[in-house]
């Protein structure tokens, strides 16, 4: 028998708690106010679209659906991008954001033959861990988060970075870490630019979090385009689980920037050989969702006409505002309650995740181990009793 997954074992412990106070602020998706998982009314409107031109289910290609993969590297890498406009990339549909990282691992795992040490930061996603383990890489880490501050550890992270050896791989996550909720300050990235270039690194961004974590998706994109404007042939994985909210239907993007148009292609070759025996061919409900409300040649022209991606970008705003309100809350309930702490973190931290520095404690609050809650869980009307739990067991 193994161990049960550590973020999915807490769903199951909340599920046996009988405590009509009890909060699940383990899982990362997105709640409205009322607690309740939330569709987008651009999803919605898209999914009627589909419906209407009751088209075929053939399969997609092994790379997936043209219009999604083309507007998914444009949300990306931005409509001035010069990779897009010299065709130096490849752009692949994978299944969510976890697929596109496996395809990623595995892809570096074979052709990246300088070297297999991949480095992630020190936390990282739990799901790294495994996915490069698997592929045949080495794991490594740098120091990112810094306990005595709840913020990121900029001189460790550089001083690690600068004594990578060269050509290793490093993991970056493009916005709103997970699970520490602290992300690089644009000076900070140019450094850390700078350095990764210096030691001749590939970078690995995994952006699963684009328009989440600032709802302001070329700002959130910010790192990612800078480093390929410094030169850095980036691979980069995407997930529209989160900024859609489109979790079950598994929608994601794995990009490699290449040299040329011609290095793309081969890599392309090589990717299509990959997928084929472990998946065949991604799945089309997400995709034509996501391609619906991004499809266009000119992503920003339109975002301002079209019905669709004008109401998908307000609706992403409105989703990253109401975690950065309950931040507020969350502090200003802390300290009504009579909390002597510094919770200037709760605020500071960006994204879905506040690591909180908290314990295991049980309060019918249920939190990974590492004291990470999803601000998406936190509503109006349970921030209060939060904020309670939160100080009795710090006091
Ligand atoms: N990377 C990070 C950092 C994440 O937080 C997540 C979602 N928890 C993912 C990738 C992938 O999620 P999904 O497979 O649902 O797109």
């Amino acid at each position: 028998m193994g161990p049960p997954d550590p973020i999915l074992g807490v769903s199951e412990a909340f599920k046996r708690d009988t405590s009509p106070k009890k909060m699940n602020l383990g899982v990362g998706a997105y709640r409205d106010d009322h607690g309740k998982p939330f569709v987008l009314d651009c999803v919605r409107k898209a999914e009627a679209l589909i419906a209407s031109k009751q088209l075929d289910k053939e399969y997609l290609a092994i790379g997936g659906l043209g219009d999604f993969t083309k507007s998914c590297a444009l949300l990306a890498l931005g409509a001035d991008s010069e990779v897009l406009k010299s065709g130096r990339n490849i752009t692949v549909q994978t299944i969510s954001g976890t697929g596109s990282l496996c395809i990623g691992a595995n892809f570096l795992s074979s052709f990246h033959s300088a070297s297999c040490d991949v480095y992630l930061p020190k936390p990282s996603w739990g799901n790294h861990t495994p996915i490069f383990g698997d592929a045949g890489m080495q794991l490594k880490a740098y120091r990112y988060y810094d306990p005595t501050t709840c913020g990121f550890d900029f001189s460790g992270a550089l001083d690690d970075i600068s004594k990578m050896p060269e050509k290793s791989v490093i993991m970056l996550h493009a916005c709103a870490h997970n699970p520490t909720g602290v992300d690089p300050k644009p000076e900070q990235w140019k450094e850390i630019a700078d350095v990764v270039k210096k030691r001749d690194l590939l970078v690995f961004f995994d952006m699963a979090y684009q328009g989440f974590a600032s709802g302001d998706v070329d700002r959130d994109a910010w790192a990612v385009r800078h480093f390929i404007e410094q030169g850095h042939n980036i691979v980069l994985s995407q997930s529209f689980a989160k900024n859609m909210g489109l979790y079950g239907e598994r929608v994601g993007g794995f990009t490699v920037v290449c040299n040329d148009a011609e290095e793309a292609k081969r890599v392309e070759s090589q990717l299509k050989i990959l997928i084929r025996p472990i998946y065949s061919n991604p799945p089309m409900n997400g995709a034509r969702i996501a391609a619906t409300i991004l499809n266009t040649p000119d992503l920003y022209k339109i975002w301002k006409v079209s019905e669709f991606s004008l109401e998908w970008l307000e609706e992403v705003h409105g989703m990253a505002n109401r975690i950065i309100k309950m931040r507020e809350q969350l502090a200003a309930n802390l300290k009504s309650e009579g909390s002597t702490h510094n919770w200037q973190h709760v605020i500071d931290q960006i994204g879905m995740f506040c690591f909180t520095g908290l314990k295991p404690e049980q309060f019918s609050v249920y939190m990974t181990k590492d004291g990470r809650i999803s601000m998406a869980g936190v509503t109006s009307s349970n921030v209060g009793y939060l904020a309670h739990g939160i100080h009795a067991v710090t006091k």
